[in-house]
């Protein structure tokens, strides 16, 4: 038989369709010929491909080789294909069992020697695989563990060519992926460690419990990025196809544990302000990578001294945080990735960063006005909840010890005040105070005018457009859901309403 057939799978973003890779050998110019949208990557694995198969022990036929890869209108990048293209080569020169390669989809990079290496996205490519009935994958067994995570999938692995090879060929038994014991648990930053801050801590709490984004304005040293960092030790763990999603982002970046992949942790992210823009929303060529707010999806985007990333950069968030996903349009196609992620947002009061955090540091009214002024605008308008911390003192830092709650604790009350609300919203299809609509607040969850009275003051005032009473509204909903009441009162309307208002400079 001179014509084979095997499979791989293409991505898109985390989007994947499976492969046709056709082979055909035919008398003619030796040489070797790729058709069908795809990239350089994939043209130069011509060479390693060749190379892995005379490396390793087997025949390269010296004949006319034509690979097609279908669907043609699937854009098709890197060197995941070798290990499929080597097979269908090896299947069409008769050098394995007639009809063994196409039982088998491939995913995997050769070395020159014949080394199988770990590729990424594998996760993504199984799913897409088995959703389109494609159980039996091999891969690299150090993607083996990756591969395993996708419940239908029925997992080989193997360390070279020629392993892959005994096994098709039955010399050998396949071998099944080694999974390493997940480490014990990594240690989450708790919010014991944190001195005062009572107001920092409660924000926190709101935050999470609501899944609100935030502001923090303070001075150095005022423990903003310690609160932030303890985000994710408050929030739930992630669900099990929680787990999977956030698993398949970092699976494309290629930052996942070898032996244990699963991430059931919520991630947590903090770009420099020099990050540049495809570093934070994603982007890349000519496979667009997820960026900082995609690896954050479940979990948490610190922005540290936030006025420094700049307008166009934050303004840049403001969409892909609204709709939960980013899209990134490339000539190979659009990538989408999720990122439904809570941000944090933190500020020094001025430029000079003064480390007292008082008005004496120097700094103009004007610069500091300007200052602030960089993170208004649309997405601060986001930003439910503003907080500004005031600097430690030595008085508590020394009276601290005793009552300072750790993140057990907390968590706690966030999952019960999240059960409340997601039991409330459910019939909105929401869960999360931080999601529900304005229009769902104004009507199905109508307050009485009485509980409003404050915001509406606010707003007469001007002080509070009508995007900011929708936000003030669900921190109160949020306030109401801690306190285990059935719906806010003036109580909590007030109290969200000084959340809101209380701005830098
Ligand atoms: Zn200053």
């Amino acid at each position: 038989m001179s014509l084979a057939r095997t499979w791989s799978v293409g991505l898109v973003g985390l989007a994947g369709g499976v492969v046709e890779v056709e082979v055909d050998l035919s008398s003619g110019l030796p040489g070797m010929a790729i058709v069908g949208l795809a990239d350089t990557a994939i043209r130069e694995s011509r060479d390693r491909v060749r190379a892995a198969v005379i490396n390793s022990g087997m025949d390269w036929p010296n004949r006319k080789i034509t690979i097609g890869l279908s669907p043609a209108t699937l854009p098709k990048h890197g060197s995941g294909y070798d290990l499929a293209l080597a097979v269908g080569v090896l299947a069409a020169s008769e050098q394995l069992p007639a009809g063994t390669a196409e039982k088998f989809l491939f995913l995997g990079e050769l070395g020159l020697d014949g080394r199988l290496r770990a590729i990424r996205g594998v996760l993504p490519a199984v799913m897409a695989a088995v959703k389109s009935g494609h159980q039996q994958v091999v891969v690299a067994s150090d993607n083996g563990p990756e591969a395993q995570l996708v419940g239908d999938a029925d997992v080989w692995v193997g360390a070279s060519l020629a392993e892959v090879v005994a096994f098709l060929r039955g010399d050998q038994e396949g071998q099944r992926p080694v999974t390493v014991a997940p480490p014990p648990e990594i240690e989450v930053p708790d919010l014991v460690d944190v001195v005062g801050q009572a107001a920092g801590r409660l924000a926190l709490e709101i935050a999470a419990a609501g899944g609100h984004h935030l502001l923090l304005t303070g001075p150095p040293g005022a423990g903003k990025t310690m609160l932030a960092e303890r985000l994710p030790g408050i929030l739930p763990p992630l669900t099990d196809e929680q787990a999977l999603e956030v698993t398949a982002v970092h699976s494309l970046s290629g930052n996942l544990p070898r032996g244990s992949p699963l991430i059931r942790r919520p991630p947590f992210e903090s770009p420099h302000h020099s990050a540049t823009m495809p570093a934070l929303v994603g982007g890349g060529s000519p496979m667009a990578r997820p960026g900082a707010i995609s690896r954050a999806h479940r979990g948490v985007l610190f922005l540290d001294e936030a006025p420094e990333f700049g307008r166009g950069l934050l303004d840049s968030l403001r969409q892909p945080l609204e709709n939960g996903v980013v899209s990134l349009h490339r000539a190979a196609g659009v990538s989408t990735f999720p990122c439904r992620c809570q941000l944090i947002l933190a500020a020094n009061p001025c430029p000079c960063a003064p480390a007292t955090g008082d008005a004496d540091c120097g700094c103009s009214s004007v610069a500091r006005r300007r200052y602030a002024d960089r993170l208004s605008g649309p997405l601060l308008d986001r930003v439910d909840l503003q907080v500004s911390l005031p600097a430690v003192s030595r008085r508590a830092l020394l009276d601290g010890e005793a009552q300072r709650e750790g993140s057990a604790q907390v968590a706690a009350r966030v999952v019960q005040a999240r059960t409340a609300s997601a039991a409330r919203l459910s019939a909105w299809g929401r869960q999360l105070n931080g999601d529900v609509p304005g229009t769902v607040l104004r009507d199905g969850l109508r307050l009485p005018r009485t509980a409003l009275a404050s915001a509406e003051m606010a707003m007469d005032r001007g002080l509070l457009s009508v995007r900011g009473f929708d936000r003030v509204l669900r921190v109160a909903w949020t306030l109401a859901d801690l306190a285990g009441l059935s719906s806010p009162r003036g109580a909590e309307v007030d109290a969200a309403v000084g959340l809101r208002l209380r701005r830098i400079g």
